[in-house]
């Protein structure tokens, strides 16, 4: 490929891939950039759905930027085409359309997707996943017509389902196989008091459940079996995780363990292609573990990073924090690292009807922050975390209403 064949192609146009193009489209002017979606319209915020399910916000609200203003960035914004396979050999990508795309730098950012249980009833009318803003589009007609919705999954995106749901004035109950809802990120004590707060709301939970399968009559779901207790619903919303989607990379023969692995500047194991969002598997800053953080502000710092290495300088990504900052029923929660600890680990917390603060310790260094209720001084813990600053002596040395002047005389430079 001579100099003048230089073209940017991206897969996916989410968080990842909308950050990646308009990073490379200021870092470098004149090269083209091709984004193939399979979606139909604009970049939209995901973390919008469950508002607009709920009839806060209108459909359009959740725009980031429409078709016309990728185009006027320079980008060649094409939807309805999905890739079906990356030929890394000859440096091209084929749709499902027959069309083919070149590239000379690649970046597969193609996101996750819900996981779907093998449940008997799981393809019924009225069962559903949320990940698009058609899915929430289909679950707002449907909640319509209903009475009664079950949830399966008390993550975030299904406790923020269930909130919408019962926003429209629809019984929901919210299914969780764990012994406590929010379970990667809150403890048992944290998640006693958000539960409370969604019983508040009219929301059942039913914990340590597991589903058996959904009732189907008609073709309409109508009820979910789980523990031999039968619970009558017309609409279901499945949220119990979701999966990079890396079957394109996997084909073409890259490194895929969870999800696509990248290095410390986001580039696969084949030359000249890159990877970013949730599709990929990157280090944890602390632990130094592989993992698939999935979560927006990792996708769009990871797009940046990838579009600085596509473009030519060296820019590494230094590692993904585990970090969860939402709103549940009116609770503010931050999140933030390893919030159980293990038994060599010391744990500090602060509990009052409201708020719940908790500090986990390893060899002082802060492993862990959990703030629910009251998040001041998040800012302050989770610098000190992804920094791993020493602290002297083994014991968090301050009270819940903390101030970084407190912290001083304990820091060790
Ligand atoms: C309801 C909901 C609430 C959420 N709340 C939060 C939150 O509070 N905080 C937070 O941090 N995160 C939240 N998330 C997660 C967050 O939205 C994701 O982490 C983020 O969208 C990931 O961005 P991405 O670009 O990696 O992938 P995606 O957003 O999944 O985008 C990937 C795009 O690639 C396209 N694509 C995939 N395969 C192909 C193919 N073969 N050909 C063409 N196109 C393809 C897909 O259609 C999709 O448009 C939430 C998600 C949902 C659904």
């Amino acid at each position: 490929m001579s100099g003048g064949d230089k073209m940017y192609l991206i897969i996916g146009n989410g968080a990842a891939g909308i950050a990646a193009a308009t990073a490379l489209r200021r870092l470098d002017k004149t090269t083209p950039i091709t984004m193939l979606t399979r979606e139909l319209g604009g970049f939209y915020s995901r973390i919008d759905l469950p508002d607009i399910i709920a009839g806060k916000l209108p459909r359009a609200a959740a725009e980031i930027k429409s078709p016309a203003a990728l185009a006027q960035l320079g980008i060649d914004y094409r939807t309805g085409e999905e890739v079906a396979a990356v030929c890394p050999a000859t440096r091209t990508v084929v749709c499902a359309s027959g069309r083919r795309y070149r590239y000379s730098k690649l970046l597969i950012a193609t996101g996750s997707q819900p996981v779907k249980p093998a449940w008997p009833g799981i393809d019924a009318e009225g069962v559903y996943t949320l990940w698009t803003l058609p899915q929430a589009a289909a679950i707002t007609a449907d909640a319509e017509a209903s009475q009664a919705a079950v949830v399966i999954g008390a993550g975030l995106i299904g406790l923020k389902t269930a909130l919408a749901l019962r926003y429209r004035g629809l019984k929901v109950t919210v299914v969780e196989q764990q012994p406590h809802i929010l379970p990667r990120q809150l403890d048992g004590g944290a998640a006693t008091i958000v539960a409370r707060a969604l019983k508040d709301a009219g929301i059942e939970i039913l914990t340590e459940a597991t589903v058996k399968g959904l009732a189907v009559e008609d073709g309409k779901v109508c009820q979910v079996e789980i523990n031999g207790k039968l619970l009558e619903c017309s609409l279901v919303v499945i949220a119990v995780g979701v999966r990079p989607q890396a079957e394109l990379a996997e084909a073409a023969g890259l490194k895929v363990g969870r999800g696509i692995q990248v290095d410390k500047y986001m580039q696969t194991s084949a030359p000249e292609i890159y990877a970013a969002g949730d599709v990929a598997e990157v280090y944890d800053r602390l632990t130094g573990q592989r993992v698939v953080p999935a979560t927006w502000p990792m996708a769009v710092e990871q797009g940046e990073i990838a579009a600085y290495n596509m473009v030519g300088w060296r820019r590494p990504f230094t590692g993904s924090i585990n970090l969860n900052s939402v709103e549940i029923a009116g609770i503010p929660i931050v999140s933030a690292g390893d919030v159980n600890g293990a038994l060599t680990d010391d744990v500090y917390i602060w509990q009052t009807d409201h708020a719940y603060r908790k500090v986990v310790m390893h060899r002082g260094k802060v492993k862990g922050v959990l703030l629910l209720g009251d998040i001041r001084q998040a800012g302050v813990v989770i610098n000190l975390m992804a920094k791993q600053t020493e602290l002297a002596g083994r014991t968090w040395p301050l009270t819940a209403n903390f101030s970084y002047a407190d912290l001083l005389p304990r820091i060790i430079f």
